[in-house]
C-alpha cells in the first residue's frame, strides 16, 4: 500500500471530471487493500470510497474530503468446484473486466462474452450487477470475497445474497442513498460454460435479438464479441480516446421501472418490457391440506421497464443536445449518454442531467434515476 499524490479524478474516471481528493492510496495486491481499507476504516469517520476504472462515477468540482483508495490488483486463476462441462475462475477485484472477456473467449468459455467492451474492473461488476444485451453477471458469478467496514472482517459471500438486480445490489451506492452493506470486494468467482470454438445456437432470445441472430442461426463466442464490440462502437459505448461520444459513463439514467398503470399512458411507440409475469404463479395445493377457500387475487402490480433513451428523446431532446455555452452534451450517438466534449466541468454534467431529468418528467411524468454513482454531486 502505498499513499501518493492525489491525482485528479478528471484523469481517472471515463467522464472526465472530479477534482484531486484530499488523500489518495493505491493498493497493487489484494493485502494491500485490505491494509489500506483496514488503516482508513480504523481513523474512525474520515471519508473514503474505493476507486476501480471510474467509468461509473461522478465525482464533483470540489476535492473529496477524504481518501480515496485505487484498486490496482490484477490476474485471475482456476479454481475447484466447477460442474461438469463448466470451469470456475476466481478473479482479484482490480483485474480490468474486457481483459478478462477477451481471455474466456480465447479459451472457449461462454458466459461473459455478450459484455465484451464493458469499461471498468471485475471488482465493481456485482456492484450494479453489470449487463448488455441479455447477459448479466449474475448469471455467471458464484461468489465474492467481501471485505466489510463494520468489522473489518473478510468473507465469502454468495452470489444470491447481494441483491443482484437490474444495475443493482446491496453493495451500490444509489443517487441520495449509502449502500444496504458497506464492503469492497477483493475478489469474486464467475462459472463459465466450457463451449468450444465451434459455431453453437444462442439460447437467449434477447441476445438474438440484439445480434439480429434468427433461432436456427449457430455463432461462437468469438463472433458474438466481435460482433457486440462492433455494435457498441457504433453507439459510442466502447472508450476511445479520439471519440467524445465516449467520454461518458455509460447509460446515464437507468430504464424506469414503473407499474402497468403508469406504462400504459406512455404513447403505444415507447419501447417497453414486462419486469414481473402478468398472470399471477400457480400455487398447488396439497388436496388434503385444502380448506376449501379461494386465494385472493395478488395486489401486487405488474412492472414493466420503459426506455429511458427513448423518454428523453421524445421529450425534445435530440441527440447531441446542449445547454448553450455547455461543454455538456448528450451522445451525438445515442440520448443515454451524457459525454464531455471537451473540459466540462462536473457541474455541467449535473446541470444537463438536471435538464433532461425536468424535461422527460414535464413531458411523461417520471423521474429518471442517474446509473453512475454521485459523489459530492446533486442533481
Ligand atoms: C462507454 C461506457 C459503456 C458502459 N457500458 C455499460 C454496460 O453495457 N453495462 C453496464 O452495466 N455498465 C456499463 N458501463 C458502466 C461501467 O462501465 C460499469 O458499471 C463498470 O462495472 C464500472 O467499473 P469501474 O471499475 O469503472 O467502477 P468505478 O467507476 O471505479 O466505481 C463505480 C462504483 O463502484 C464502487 N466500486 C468499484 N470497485 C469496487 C470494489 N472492488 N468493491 C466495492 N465497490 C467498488 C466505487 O466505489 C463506485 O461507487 C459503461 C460505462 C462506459 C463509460
Amino acid at each position: 500500500m502505498s499513499e501518493v499524490t492525489p491525482i485528479p479524478l478528471s484523469e481517472l474516471t471515463t467522464l472526465r471530471v472530479g477534482a484531486a481528493p484530499d488523500r489518495m492510496v493505491d493498493a497493487r495486491t489484494r493485502d494491500e487493500l485490505v491494509d489500506a481499507l483496514r488503516e482508513v476504516w480504523a481513523a474512525g469517520d474520515e471519508p473514503w470510497f474505493v476507486l476501480g476504472g471510474g467509468s461509473n462515477l461522478l465525482p464533483g468540482d470540489e476535492p473529496f474530503p477524504g481518501t480515496v483508495i485505487r484498486i490496482l490488483t490484477s490476474g485471475f486463476e482456476e479454481v475447484p468446484g466447477a460442474r461438469d462441462g463448466f470451469v470456475r475462475i476466481r478473479v482479484e477485484a482490480g483485474q480490468n473486466w474486457d481483459e478478462l472477456v477477451a481471455w474466456s473467449v480465447s479459451q472457449g468459455l461462454s458466459g461473459i462474452e455478450a459484455m465484451s467492451g464493458i469499461p471498468g474492473t471485475v471488482g465493481a461488476a456485482p456492484i450494479q450487477n453489470v449487463g448488455a444485451y441479455g447477459q448479466e453477471i449474475v448469471q455467471t458469478l458464484v461468489e465474492v470475497e467481501l471485505i466489510d467496514e463494520e468489522t473489518g472482517d473478510v468473507s465469502t459471500v454468495p452470489a444470491s445474497e447481494l441483491g443482484l438486480g437490474p444495475r443493482t445490489s446491496v453493495l451500490k451506492q444509489h443517487y441520495g442513498s449509502v449502500p444496504q452493506r458497506s464492503a469492497v470486494v477483493l475478489s469474486l468467482t464467475l462459472e463459465l460454460a466450457r463451449v468450444g470454438h465451434e459455431p453453437r445456437p444462442v439460447a437467449d432470445a434477447r441476445l438474438r435479438a440484439a445480434l439480429a441472430l434468427g433461432p436456427e442461426a449457430e455463432v461462437s463466442v468469438a463472433w458474438i464479441r466481435e460482433t457486440v464490440l462492433s455494435i457498441r462502437a457504433g453507439k459510442g459505448m466502447v472508450l476511445n480516446d479520439a471519440d467524445h461520444d465516449t467520454h461518458s459513463a455509460g447509460s446515464f439514467f437507468n430504464n424506469p421501472i414503473v407499474t402497468d398503470a403508469v406504462a400504459s399512458t406512455l404513447p403505444a411507440e415507447c419501447p417497453r418490457w414486462p419486469m414481473t409475469p402478468a398472470v399471477d404463479a400457480v400455487s398447488v395445493i396439497p388436496l388434503d391440506q385444502w380448506d376449501g377457500s379461494v386465494p385472493p387475487p395478488s395486489a401486487a402490480p405488474t412492472l414493466v421497464k420503459v426506455s429511458a433513451a427513448w423518454l428523453i428523446e421524445n421529450s425534445g431532446l435530440p441527440k447531441g443536445f446542449g445547454l448553450p455555452r455547455s461543454r455538456a452534451t448528450l451522445s451525438t450517438k445515442h440520448t443515454l449518454a451524457l459525454t464531455n466534449r471537451g473540459g466540462a466541468s462536473a457541474g455541467e454534467i449535473a446541470q444537463l442531467a438536471r435538464f433532461v431529468q425536468s424535461r422527460v418528467a414535464a413531458e411523461f411524468g417520471i423521474v429518471l434515476m442517474p446509473e453512475p454513482v454521485l459523489i459530492g454531486v446533486e442533481l
